[in-house]
């Protein structure tokens, strides 16, 4: 399973702290991801929230983003949140690189502004079946715009599809790591078990 191998979370920029202390709660370790090199030790990743644009900014230059949709292509288990989710789209608005790896499209800031950023009431799926957090932390989040057919929803916000899965990968548009319980990170551990 991915909890026992080693967990490494993309730490260029943005909210990485906030998942590894979860992992700590959950007595799993983790291990921050800045290079190419150290990604090759990991055995399942994470992409934390922050900005999309300057974590794009940061990896570029050193082929990071290109390597890591190499990896997950080679089956590598990603639990992505909010920036993480706009990394791994198809179609990105308003348009910016991505890795296409998880086909859905996806709007970025589009439920407005920091000042519009607020708490929200989950709907879940009950193929979820993680500790429910029944509410999810949303900063400048993003709307998944589309969703493929070959991806699973697992929780909503009103009528949008906001935590979805497809093979190894579980992507939320929330910020489970700065809700209180760890039961999103839990259900990545248990489920999205993938051989690398
Ligand atoms: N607005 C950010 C972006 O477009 C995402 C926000 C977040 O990760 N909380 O990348």
């Amino acid at each position: 399973m991915v909890g026992s191998g080693v967990i490494g979370v993309l730490a260029l920029q943005g909210a990485f702290e906030a998942h590894r202390e979860v992992f700590r709660r959950l007595g799993v370790a983790s291990v921050p991801i800045r290079t190419p090199q150290e990604l090759e030790a990991v055995d399942a990743l994470v992409l934390p929230g922050g900005e999309s644009s300057a974590m794009l900014r940061l990896m570029e230059p050193q082929g990071l983003l290109d390597r890591i949709g190499k990896k997950i292509q080679g089956g590598l288990p990603v639990l992505a949140t909010c920036a993480g989710v706009i990394l791994l789209a198809v179609e990105v608005t308003p348009h910016q690189k991505s890795l296409g790896v998880l086909d859905v499209d996806i709007q970025r800031n589009a439920y407005g502004r920091q000042v519009f950023s607020s708490i929200e009431p989950l709907i879940f799926n009950p193929a979820f079946d993680g500790t429910v957090t029944t509410k999810g932390v949303f900063i400048r989040a993003p709307r998944l715009t589309r969703v493929g057919e070959g991806v699973e929803i697992l929780a909503w916000r009103k009528e949008d599809p906001v935590l979805v899965r497809a093979s190894g990968i579980l992507a939320a548009t929330f910020h489970p790591e700065l809700g209180q319980g760890s039961g999103l990170h839990e259900f990545f551990l248990k489920h999205m078990d993938r051989p690398v």
